[in-house]
């Protein structure tokens, strides 16, 4: 599969399908740009050792990859239950605090134990809980105590320790759980590169996380994942406070009413366009292909979507963890990416236009993009900071853009931006030798070749002043 043209990104999550080497080098072959661990299902020992193991792999095919954890964040679960409970239509049933193992009430009726002590006080009378991504449905008849009594609506299996929602319900529990810190504390000694904070309330939820990687000396980006109603209604507040955004389809379609899930991905991903921030659209991309070898038609159209949307990355979650064919799913997301892109002309403008740009040295981009687009060349970006290719990147110019940069963390976050190919590389004190230095880089990759126009945006001395500049090159 030839990539270099590909302007969308493809995270993938590890799991028992994914760890082996073997996979993993096929994977990162076949051009995944990020590996999520997902926290609710990982230990520290085995994250630390999939971590090197990443890390390594890379090294050996030399290819580069980001890493993001995946933090569980606020999460209501029931406790244990002796047995799985069939549970049956219009069974009366008790969602109960501090009783332990799942029995009988004093009155006879089956019950289990949530983890979340306040349970009892965010919910009122009418509301509903769904458990396990909404398979079961119950509704809250009345609340006695911390005896939260219910009616079976739609009934089920309830096994052990099985995930709730309450849509709507404003559930009080913190953003940042001990075991997420605990998480955090390994992901920052393990200089993981991105954290998804999942269940994203409001933006300070956000704000939070940042101090608290700030106050450790992490470097990280913070992806807001949003999951709820409370979300969508702080929906601009929380990406103008995160790095960017992770529409996390599999909750929100259980917390919203799922007819509106396509409205709230292209809300997003227009938002995070507009506020020059990345945005990932994940879940059930190609769930079918947890089994098979092909996907559904539907599932082709699900990512043709996203990706004529121009969000900047597509994710697979059970695909790759658990499923039988991870190595064809990126190669299935790769072939129809690759082919929706080499259409965009047909949907998009060649460079946004629209995109409120707030300082001059970023106003002075879509100079270089406009310019960029009408020469039909290349843009070479060097970076420290990466302000210079997120801007870029959210002006969806339509040529390719190759960004330089000498930070070790940056090059592999800047993976996550649509359209941006990250180098790493050192630069020199000559500003002229380090743009030199990029384009024999670019030959020799076999990115460009000689005689190719290239559009620079560089840093340059005019006298003693460092100032921005624009220029048209040929290589
Ligand atoms: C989701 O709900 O879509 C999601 C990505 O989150 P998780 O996989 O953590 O449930």
């Amino acid at each position: 599969m030839n990539k270099k043209t590909q302007k969308t990104k493809i995270i993938f999550t590890i799991g028992p399908a994914t760890e082996s080497n073997e996979i993993l080098k096929a994977l990162i072959n076949e051009g995944v740009d990020i590996c999520r661990i997902n926290m609710a299902h990982a230990n520290h020992e085995w994250t630390a050792s999939i971590v090197e193991k990443v890390r390594n792999v890379c090294n050996s095919v030399n290819r580069h990859i980001a890493i993001m954890m995946d933090i569980k964040g606020p999460e209501v679960r029931t406790g244990d239950v002796p047995e799985t409970y069939n549970l049956e239509k219009n069974e009366i049933f008790y969602f109960t605090y501090g009783e332990g193992i799942g029995n009988s009430t004093s009155d006879g009726y089956r019950r289990v134990d949530v983890n979340y002590p306040d349970f009892y006080r965010d919910i009122a009378v009418g509301n509903t809980v769904l458990v396990d991504s909404g398979l079961i449905r119950l509704e809250v008849l009345s609340i006695d105590g911390t005896n939260v009594k219910c009616k079976v609506m739609i009934p089920g299996p309830l096994g052990n320790r099985r995930h709730i929602n309450l849509p709507g319900v404003r559930v009080k529990l913190p953003s940042l759980t001990k075991k997420d810190q605990g998480d955090v504390d390994v992901g920052v000694l393990l200089n993981i590169d991105f954290f998804a904070l999942s269940f994203v309330r409001e933006p300070k939820d956000i704000h939070m996380l940042q101090s608290y990687l700030e106050s450790k000396g992490s470097e990280a980006k913070v992806i807001a994942k949003i999951e709820d109603q409370q979300a969508i209604t702080n929906l601009g507040g929380i990406i103008k406070a995160a790095d960017g955004l992770m529409v996390a389809r599999g909750d929100l379609g259980v917390e919203c009413s799922f007819e509106e899930l396509p409205s709230i991905q292209s809300k997003a991903i227009k938002i995070s366009i507009n506020e020059t921030k990345p945005v990932i659209v994940a879940t059930q991309m190609l769930e079918s292909m947890i089994d098979s070898p092909m996907p559904t038609r539907a599932e082709i159209s699900d990512i043709a979507n996203a990706v004529r949307e121009q969000a900047d990355c597509i994710m697979l979650s059970g695909e790759t963890t658990i499923g039988k064919y991870p190595v064809e799913c990126v190669h299935t997301m790769n072939r129809i990416a690759s082919h929706i892109e080499s259409e965009e002309s047909s949907h998009h403008a060649k460079l946004r236009t629209d995109i409120r740009l707030r300082l001059p040295k970023s106003k002075m981009l879509r100079s270089a993009a406009q310019l960029a687009v009408e020469l039909d060349a290349a843009i070479v970006v060097f970076t420290r900071k990466g302000l210079f290719p997120l801007k870029l990147s959210s002006l969806r110019p339509q040529i390719p853009i190759y960004a330089f940069t000498d930070q070790d963390t940056l090059f592999r976050q800047l993976l996550l931006l649509r359209g941006i190919e990250p180098f790493y590389m050192d630069f020199v004190s000559d500003h002229e030798a380090t743009i030199q230095k990029a384009f024999n880089t670019l030959i020799e990759k076999g990115w460009s070749t000689k005689g190719d126009p290239i559009v620079v945006v560089t840093k340059m001395y005019a006298g003693d002043e460092l100032i921005d500049t624009t220029q048209i090159r040929t290589l």
